[in-house]
């Protein structure tokens, strides 16, 4: 089959390579009709995930159809049209069984990795390095899906592939962010990075009762996408200055909730941001916080700070003492993709919203390439690729 596989910092490639097999009865095989390129990847692309090996196939918002299941797969059968949630969940153990699925205790194979470097390990995910389990990923014609009677989501057929692709990754990442805010009647919410998971955390903002939201970034094409609903208010990082202007706008106080969709790839012309540019090209640290520092010090008084852009290290200069004096509630992590599925299927059945609204880019698995790179430089006004196998 073919597939797309990561090939070294920068480089991915399209590759022939063996289709996969069944090799636990509770196994299914899907067939990809529709697969997209996450701001997760990136950090993959750009090298700053440890433990990726030449040919490791990427890909972890996939979709498609169970061509074939393992002996002991109760609730799927050949035909079925699924999506599976990035996180891999046993159904079984502590943290699956509370609901904590990206927690889960049994399904990354190489959790020794991950105790060795960390103390603990998390579930495994598909195309996210050995690190994360070493499972082959879905931007390739076929996928093996392990734990098949806990993961894949069923979609009647009817509903396009384009309206419930996101339901694996951004759009619960950016539902569960804005969830994790606890937002009030009255309250702003300042959302930074209008990138797919940023786009989703602004729309389930308001789907959660927010009386404003500010989005923060530097392309027009994704503060006009922001801006789509009506009623977004947007900023642009590079006219003004961000911790000043959203002093402005709320009264002084700060907004009441700050999201950080943006993660360790941050971009910023401070003096933190520039140092830390320089110690992650020194390999000294992994990430650029100085997102997650404007949104500890923009957010008002005893307000809540919700990070689902993606950390790995350890950082410097977070200014935990602030954070601490300001009463702050920090909520984080990867999402509990599942927990969110049903409850946001509904919502796109009902016509509440059209995930589809972001997708720029319509390609096939050949032009991945091409499109990591327009991706990660966000030309051509790329927001969102999704790729067909052919
Ligand atoms: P993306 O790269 O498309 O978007 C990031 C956006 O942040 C870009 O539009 C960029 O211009 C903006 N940005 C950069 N620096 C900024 C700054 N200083 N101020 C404001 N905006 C700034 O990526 P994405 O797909 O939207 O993903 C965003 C983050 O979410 C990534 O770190 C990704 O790994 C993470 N993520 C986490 C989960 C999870 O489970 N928690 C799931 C999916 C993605
Ligand atoms: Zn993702």
């Amino acid at each position: 089959m073919k597939a797309v596989c990561w090939w070294g910092k920068g480089e991915v490639r399209v590759v022939n390579v063996p289709d996969p097999k069944i090799i636990n009865p509770h196994d299914a095989i899907v067939r990809v009709t529709l697969t997209a390129i996450c701001g997760s990847d990136l950090h993959l692309y750009d090298g700053y995930v440890p433990t990726m090996m030449r040919g490791d196939i990427l890909g972890h918002e996939f979709m498609g159809e169970v061509v074939e299941v393992g002996a002991e797969v109760k609730t799927l059968k050949v035909g079925d049209r699924v999506i599976v949630p990035f996180p891999i969940s046993c159904g079984r153990c502590w943290f699956c069984q509370n609901k904590m699925t990206s927690l889960c205790d049994n399904t990354n194979p190489n959790a020794w990795m991950n105790e060795a470097m960390n103390g603990f390990a998390t579930a495994g995910i598909y195309g996210y390095s050995h690190l994360y389990g070493g499972y082959s990923g879905g931007q390739a014609q076929y996928v093996r899906v392990p734990f098949a009677d806990v993961n894949p989501f069923k979609v009647p057929n009817g509903i396009p592939d384009e309206k419930v692709l996101f339901l694996t990754d951004i759009f619960p990442t950016g539902y569960q962010a804005a969830e994790q805010c606890g937002i009030e009647p009255g309250d702003t919410v300042a959302v930074w990075g209008c990138g797919p998971v940023g786009l989703f955390a602004i729309r389930s903002a308001w789907m959660l009762g927010a009386q404003r939201v500010i989005a923060i970034d530097r392309f027009r094409e994704r503060l006009a996408l922001a801006a789509s609903d009506g009623r977004t208010e947007t900023l642009d990082y590079s006219d003004e200055d961000t911790f000043d202007e959203l002093k402005d706008l709320t009264g002084g106080r700060g907004p009441d909730r700050c999201i950080d969709a943006v993660g360790m790839e941050a971009h910023g012309t401070f003096a933190d941001a520039v140092l830390d540019r320089v110690k992650q090209a020194m390999k000294l640290q992994f990430d650029r916080a100085h997102v997650l520092r404007q949104a500890i010090h923009s957010c008002r008084k005893g307000g809540t700070v919700s990070i689902p852009g993606v950390y790995a290290g350890f950082i410097d200069k977070i200014p935990m003492g602030i954070a601490f004096a300001k009463g702050l509630t920090m909520k984080m992590g990867q999402t509990h993709v599942h927990n969110y599925t049903k409850p946001l299927f509904d919502r796109i059945e009902r016509g509440d919203i059209d995930p589809s609204f972001l997708i720029t880019h319509r390609m096939t698995l050949d032009d991945a390439p091409r499109m990591y790179q327009t991706f990660r430089e966000k030309q051509d006004e790329c927001v969102k690729v999704v790729m067909r196998p052919s």
